[in-house]
C-alpha cells in the first residue's frame, strides 16, 4: 500500500509515526479539556470526543466517546471500525474540504497528557517466542530441559492483573518479594535485585466471546495493538514460579504505549508464523498469515545519562500469533471481554542482540551489557528508563506505535510488618 497523504503536513514525512495510513486511538487531556478520546495524525490529535459532541460524526450509537476510553467504540464491532476509519481518512486526506472546519478539533500532541487508551478488562500474558522460551528455560532448568514438553503444542500463558497495567510515562517502583539467595535453601524478604523489562506486543480485544472461537474469528475480534513492557522481578520469579507460573514477579506493573494501532493499519504487514516444529492440533491452524512485520527496539537510559539501544528484534519472530492465543484462551469456555489485553510474550530473535529482556541479554547476569555512558547493566538500576519503540516499515511511510517508556523508582523503605 502506498503512503496516503494528508493536508496535515507533519503526517506526510516518511518517518512520521502517525501518517494517514495509521490513525491510532488514544486518550488525552489538556488543551481545554479533561481526558477524552483522540486519534493521532502527524504531530496532532483529532479530538473525536468533541467531534461526536458537536454532531460531526455519524456513529451507530450515541455517547460512544463520552467516556475517556475506546471500549464503547470497540464494542460497536468491525463494521463500525471500518466505517469510522473511512470517515476519518476522507476528512484528513489531502485536498479534503473538511480542512476549513476541522482545524479547531486538532490539538498539538506536545500540549497534552496521554492516558491509558482503554479500560483494561482483563490481562493475560503469553510465552510465545521460541527463542525467549528456550533462553529462559536453559537458564532456569538447563539447556537439556529448556523447552517444556507442552511448549510446541500450547500457546502457554497465565492470567495477569488488569489493575497493574499503566500507560507509558508512569514510574515503576522496585518491588519487595521473597527471594532465595544463591547460597541458601530458604528465602529472605527483600527488594528485588533483578528487576527486568520484557519487550512485548499487546493485542487489544475489541469484541466479546461466549464459548470457543476459531483462529479466524479470534483474528476478527482483535481491534489493534500496543507496545507492552511486562516488568519482571527475576529473583522473585525464580523462587515462586513452580508449580503455577509467575505471580508477584510480574504483578508490579505492565506498561503499554498510549496509542492503539488499529489492526486495519497493519494489514499490509501480515506475515506467516515460522514453520511448525511439531504439527499443531487442527483447532490452532491459521487460515492465513497472522503475525506482522513490526520492527522493535529497546533503549536503556541511566539517570543523567544518554540512551543505548540494547535490543532490536521483530514481532514476526513469534511462534504463536495473537489470534492463536486468543482462540486457545476461549477453548475452556472462558468468556473474553471488550478491553481484554493479551501480552504476546517476550519477543526475542535468534541472535544475542535480538533478545527481548535483560535476563537474556546479560545471560542471567553473567555477561553484563556495556552502555554508551560507560556503565554496565545486568539488571535495572533505580533511575533507569526503559523505552520500547516499534514500527511497521512501508514503502515511503511507517506505522509507528509511539514510545512505551517507564523509569524505575527505588523500593519503598521496608514495608510495615515485614519482619525479615
Ligand atoms: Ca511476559
Amino acid at each position: 500500500m502506498p503512503p496516503m497523504r494528508s493536508w496535515i503536513e507533519s503526517a506526510n514525512a516518511p518517518e512520521a509515526e502517525f501518517p494517514l495510513n495509521n490513525l491510532p486511538c488514544g486518550v488525552f487531556s489538556g488543551a481545554g479539556g479533561g481526558p477524552r478520546c483522540g486519534v493521532a495524525i502527524g504531530e496532532r490529535i483529532l479530538d473525536v470526543a468533541a467531534l461526536e459532541r458537536d454532531g460531526r460524526l455519524d456513529l451507530p450509537a450515541a455517547g460512544v466517546f463520552a467516556a475517556p476510553a475506546w471500549n464503547a467504540f470497540m464494542a460497536l464491532g468491525p463494521a463500525a471500525w471500518a466505517d469510522f476509519r473511512a470517515t476519518l481518512t476522507a476528512l484528513l486526506a489531502e485536498g479534503a474540504a473538511a480542512r476549513d472546519w476541522l482545524a479547531p478539533y486538532l490539538v498539538p500532541q506536545d500540549a497534552v497528557r496521554l492516558h491509558l487508551p482503554f479500560a483494561v478488562a482483563e490481562y493475560t500474558d503469553f510465552y510465545a517466542s521460541r527463542h525467549h522460551a528456550f533462553n529462559v528455560g536453559a537458564m532456569f532448568r538447563g539447556p537439556g530441559n529448556a523447552l517444556p514438553p507442552n511448549w510446541l503444542s500450547i500457546p502457554v500463558g497465565y492470567n495477569g492483573r488488569a489493575s497493574s497495567v499503566v500507560v507509558s510515562g508512569t514510574p515503576v517502583r522496585r518491588p519487595w518479594g521473597q527471594i532465595r539467595p544463591a547460597d541458601a535453601d530458604l528465602p529472605v524478604f527483600a527488594p528485588s535485585r533483578r528487576l527486568d523489562f520484557e519487550l512485548e506486543l499487546g493485542a487489544v480485544v475489541g469484541q466479546p466471546s461466549e464459548g470457543m472461537v476459531t483462529v479466524a474469528q479470534a483474528d476478527a475480534m482483535i481491534f489493534g495493538f500496543v507496545l507492552l513492557n511486562d516488568w519482571s522481578a527475576r529473583d522473585i520469579q525464580a523462587w515462586e514460579y513452580q508449580p503455577l507460573g509467575p505471580f508477584q514477579a510480574k504483578a508490579t506493573a505492565t506498561t503499554i504505549s498510549p496509542w492503539i494501532v488499529p489492526k486495519a493499519a497493519l494489514e499490509p504487514f501480515r506475515v506467516p508464523t515460522p514453520p511448525r516444529e511439531r504439527p499443531l492440533l487442527p483447532y490452532l491452524a491459521e487460515p492465513g498469515p497472522m503475525l506482522y512485520d513490526i520492527a522493535l527496539e529497546v533503549a536503556l537510559t541511566p539517570a543523567g545519562g544518554g540512551e543505548t539501544v540494547i535490543s532490536r528484534t521483530n514481532y514476526r519472530e513469534m511462534y504463536y500469533s495473537a489470534a492463536q492465543q486468543l482462540c486457545h484462551h476461549t477453548t475452556s469456555g472462558c468468556p473474553m471481554r471488550v478491553g481484554d489485553l493479551l501480552g504476546s510474550g517476550t519477543i526475542s530473535g535468534p541472535r544475542r542482540e535480538n533478545r527481548g529482556s535483560l535476563l537474556e541479554l546479560s545471560w542471567g547476569g553473567r555477561e553484563p551489557l556495556a552502555l554508551a555512558s560507560g556503565e554496565t547493566r545486568s539488571f535495572l538500576e533505580d533511575g533507569d528508563t526503559v523505552t520500547l519503540r516499534g514500527w511497521a516499515q512501508g514503502d515511503g511511510y511507517r506505522i509507528g506505535f509511539g514510545a512505551c517508556s517507564g523509569t524505575g523508582l527505588p523500593a519503598h523503605a521496608e514495608p510495615a510488618g515485614a519482619g525479615r
